[in-house]
């Protein structure tokens, strides 16, 4: 097993390398494309969760056979890093590995509480991420549309001490629920410093994207933030 690999696709716009820690994710989100890139079926992975047989050990061979450096490596595209009701310990680990090799993590997560365990590990030149959709709820209670993942509020939270500890902080609007709540993001998110903006795919929606992703622009360039327009919306910009 080689489990770090170069994303193929659209998946390729996170990030030039990647890793994926769990067999499985429990956090629900009723978009999730994992099931099908995996060839799994949807309740089977939502209900078995627990790190890929020998995944430690794989990633320690890789990096040294491979003589990776100096790499952002992103966990995770088909999981969740931090499975919210599963010990993470592996992650912690997968994250000393890749940090004692010099490379850094770019980690992408719904559990703003559970990823805070290991700001320990991270420095300027790692990204902390969370997924941040635009939400039906408010954001102190669980979003109806990720029925197991982590609190919006929590997110937030962490990506503020992520910042105040010097590690990059950045968040993933993909899908996108609710335009007007990515616009006051980018408004009041000045201790994000990266906005990767998308859209809702395979989903029936009421948002004109062309208008949203003109306004996003917009915004970002009002607020000096720094951000990124995925290809599927660029392109109906
Ligand atoms: S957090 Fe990611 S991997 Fe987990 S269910 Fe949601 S979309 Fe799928």
């Amino acid at each position: 097993m080689k489990p770090i690999y170069e994303p193929k696709g659209r998946a390729k716009e996170y990030g030039d390398y990647a890793l994926n820690i769990y067999t499985g994710c429990p956090h629900r989100c009723y978009y999730c494309f994992a099931p099908s890139v995996l060839h799994k079926d949807r309740e089977a992975f939502h209900s078995n969760v627990e790190p890929r047989k020998g995944i430690v050990e794989a990633v320690k061979r890789q990096l040294i056979s491979e003589n990776i450096k100096e790499k952002l490596i992103h966990l995770c595209f088909t999981c969740d890093p931090y499975p919210i009701g599963h010990d993470s310990g592996v992650t912690r680990e997968i994250i000393k590995l890749i940090k004692n090799s010099g490379n850094h993590v770019q980690i992408l997560t719904k559990n703003g509480i559970g990823a805070q365990r290991d700001f320990d590990l991270l420095d300027n030149k790692d990204w902390f991420g969370v997924t941040y959709a635009g939400y039906k709820t408010t954001p102190v209670v669980p979003p109806e549309e990720e029925q197991n993942a982590g609190w919006p509020i929590d997110r937030f939270r962490a990506l503020v001490l992520a910042k105040n500890k010097g590690v990059n902080t950045w968040v993933s609007c993909e899908p996108v629920f609710d335009a007007e709540a990515i616009y006051r993001l980018i408004e009041n998110g000045a201790y994000i410093d990266l906005f990767k903006i998308g859209k809702l795919n395979y989903h029936p929606s009421v948002i004109n994207w062309g208008a949203f992703g003109r306004e996003c622009e917009r915004l970002c360039k009002k607020h000096n933030r720094q951000y990124y327009i995925k290809e599927d919306l660029r392109a109906m910009i």
